[in-house]
């Protein structure tokens, strides 16, 4: 297995394989080829009890899994808001691997550590957030709303005299939640995990996209004593709606409460001066959530969680074990900002993004992706009984097929476009339920999507909606 001519026909294999792959991906059907239970058969055998030649696994995952893959990486896929694991970014988390690095702490991993540090400051710079805040490389939006409430239900309580990281929620002064009623389900689920519970929240009506009333925010906190954390959001995840930080932020810091922000993907409009007015005042806030994999193209799974108050940070992700190596002077341990100790070393691949695409290449692939979804809706709405469901702000656009004076057939309409569009695979769009109705969502969010592939997108949709609109829908 250590001989020289193994190890490189092992990683040629591997190489060769992602290579293959990727240099394919935009010809292919653009959906997998086989099921999820078809592949559960593929993947199926007895437990092995001898082992097999280490280029000949690898081949042979290869060959499996291709028949099973979604084309994320590919130029016409807007299912779900999914990025498009850049080859830098994959390349770089080939060689992440292969270096098998521990990023737990700086000796373990001193280069991991340092890319980390430096992609960090990278990012702030990018997304023009504070400079001073520290900065955790999470496996995504989840956790990073995990991390930034974590460390917002240390401050709030901690003004108060209580200690929740030694002395728990039990017996804790309450907190006020405050969100958004169209806020993203993961959102609930770190309120759910942190003790502060998803349904013990004041739910903030919204408007047709999804935006945070003001006055509805300005009412709740009028309604609580401070001792609050209010959540807001940047790209509402159907709509990409943004809620209105510069009036919203200022009312919430008055009062003293922690202001955290899920920006999963809608915080990148920060990176390009076009679309940066949509988060105007989002700079404001105490703690960010973001993606890498998504706007930023690294590969699965990359997320960041940024937050003002260092020190909140560390105190609530910092473990109270004693064999591990002290910070010193301006030393930043990786693992003192989330929540795992052994982890991998993620900073490689988005100091690798940030390298290759640089801030103009940011900006100019987002401004790209949003003209796109706007010149998608603008063209689709053109065809009789298509409608486009909201302002098409960002980068993701709701579309329902057929006419609403009869909601039910329209709901049935707009699920056969997309189950027809899915079955043809020319591109890959998804499903989603919005206000109680079923819409197709568009989310324009791959490096690779060009103009030209989108006008392909959507002359398939258009020719897709005909067919299901001159016929009975069928399955
Ligand atoms: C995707 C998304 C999340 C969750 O992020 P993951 O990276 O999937 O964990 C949270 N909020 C919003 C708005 C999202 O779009």
């Amino acid at each position: 297995m250590t001989d020289g001519e193994t190890l490189e026909k092992l990683f040629e294999a591997a190489a060769l394989g992602a290579h293959r792959f990727r240099s394919t991906v935009g010809d292919r059907l653009q959906r997998p080829e086989l099921s999820y239970r078809e592949m559960r058969r593929l993947f199926d055998g007895p437990t092995p009890e001898h082992g097999s030649p280490a280029d000949e696994v690898i081949r042979s995952l290869a060959e499996k899994a291709e028949r099973g893959l979604q084309m994320a990486a590919g130029p016409r896929f807007f299912g779900w808001v999914i990025g498009a694991s850049h080859p830098v970014g994959a390349a770089a988390d080939m060689l992440t691997s292969a270096w098998g690095q521990n990023c737990g702490n700086h000796e373990a991993a001193p280069a991991g550590s340092a890319a980390e540090e430096i992609a960090a400051r990278w990012l702030l710079d990018i997304l023009d957030l504070p400079r001073e805040c520290s900065v955790g490389f999470v496996t995504g939006g989840t956790a990073a709303n995990l991390v930034g409430l974590a460390a917002a239900r240390s401050a709030v309580l901690r003004r108060v005299g209580w200690d929740v990281e030694k002395d728990g929620l039990f017996g804790a002064p309450p907190i006020q939640v405050i969100i958004g009623d169209d806020a993203h389900t993961t959102v609930f689920l770190a309120l759910q995990v942190l003790g502060l519970g998803h349904d013990r929240v004041v739910r903030i009506p919204t408007d047709r996209d999804g935006q945070m009333s003001s006055s509805g925010f300005r009412k709740a906190m009028a309604a609580c004593d401070g001792r609050a954390i209010a959540v807001l959001q940047a790209g509402q995840l159907n709509t990409g709606a943004f809620d209105p930080f510069a009036e919203v932020i200022p009312l919430a810091r008055e009062m003293g409460a922690w202001v955290h922000v899920d920006g999963a993907f809608g915080l990148w409009a920060r990176a390009c001066p076009a679309r940066a007015s949509l988060a105007a005042g989002v700079d404001q806030a105490d703690s960010w959530a973001v993606d890498g994999h998504k706007w930023l193209q690294t590969p699965y799974d990359t997320g960041y969680a940024i937050v003002r108050d260092a020190d909140a940070h560390r105190r609530a992700m910092t473990a109270a074990a004693s064999y591990l190596p002290g910070e010193e002077g301006d030393d930043r341990d990786p693992s003192h900002l989330v929540l795992e100790l052994s982890r991998r070393a993620r900073g490689f691949a988005t100091w690798a993004m940030i390298r290759h695409l640089g801030r103009q290449g940011i900006a100019d692939m987002i401004e790209r992706h949003c003209q796109i979804a706007r010149r998608m809706a603008e063209m689709l709405a053109q065809e009789p009984g298509i409608t486009v469901a909201n302002e098409v702000v960002l980068n993701q656009a709701i579309i329902s097929f057929g006419s609403d004076e009869d909601p039910a057939q329209q709901d049935a309409l707009t699920d056969a476009v997309i189950r027809r569009l899915q079955r043809e695979g020319v591109c890959f769009v998804g499903g989603a339920r919005w206000r109680g109705r079923q819409v197709m969502r568009l989310s324009v969010i791959s490096a690779a999507t060009t103009e030209a592939e989108a006008d392909r997108s959507v002359s398939a949709i258009v020719d897709a909606w005909r067919a299901e609109r001159s016929g009975p829908a069928r399955d």
